[in-house]
């Protein structure tokens, strides 16, 4: 999946672990290894940014994207088989809602530079919007302070995320 990233202000995986934790600790799952995405669309997002709405559509709209955010609009649409996933709990579908749902907390205001109109390889990670994202996601769905003793197959299959993620996110706790 190929998305354009933006330009947007830095942030560390730190920075983003403390966001995943207060998101967390708003939620009251702070000792709660699987995290409720759905809620959090539909219950928080309202809350946190005033005027949110999500929408999901049929898979031809949205073609080979899984889910777009439209910052102006204040909205998500959602791929409808990607909606429906999330909701019976396939990883990289949960994913990508709480992507989608970073671009808009914290990019929404800020996504004015395109990526696409530099050379791409002169961005650093934590100053790319899909990094912040894709790391966002990772932070929240698989905490640290809960998994850290688990293997990969019990992160996939407690924290409700792919293989793929649950292997990435254990690359960032090591060194
Ligand atoms: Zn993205």
């Amino acid at each position: 999946m190929t998305e354009i990233q933006y330009l947007v202000a830095p942030l560390s995986r730190n920075n983003i672990r403390r966001m995943a934790m207060y998101v967390r600790k708003q939620m009251g799952c702070i000792d709660t290894v699987y995290f409720p995405v759905m809620r959090f669309l539909e219950h928080v997002m309202p809350i946190w940014r005033e005027g949110f709405e999500w929408e999901v559509v049929e898979s031809h709209i949205l073609g080979t994207k899984h889910a777009i955010t439209i910052p102006k609009a204040n909205k998500i649409l959602i791929r409808e088989d990607v909606y429906d996933g999330a909701e019976s709990g396939i990883g990289r579908d949960r994913a990508t809602i709480l992507h989608e749902c970073f671009h808009l907390l914290w990019h929404a205001d800020q996504m004015v530079v395109m990526a696409r109109s530099f050379d791409m390889k002169t961005i650093k990670p934590y100053r790319s919007s899909e990094w912040q994202a894709k790391a966002f996601a990772g932070e929240v769905l698989v905490p640290y302070h809960l998994c850290k003793d688990m293997t990969a197959s019990q992160i996939e299959v407690e924290c409700g995320v792919s293989m793929d993620a649950a292997l990435y996110q254990m690359g960032t706790w090591k060194g």
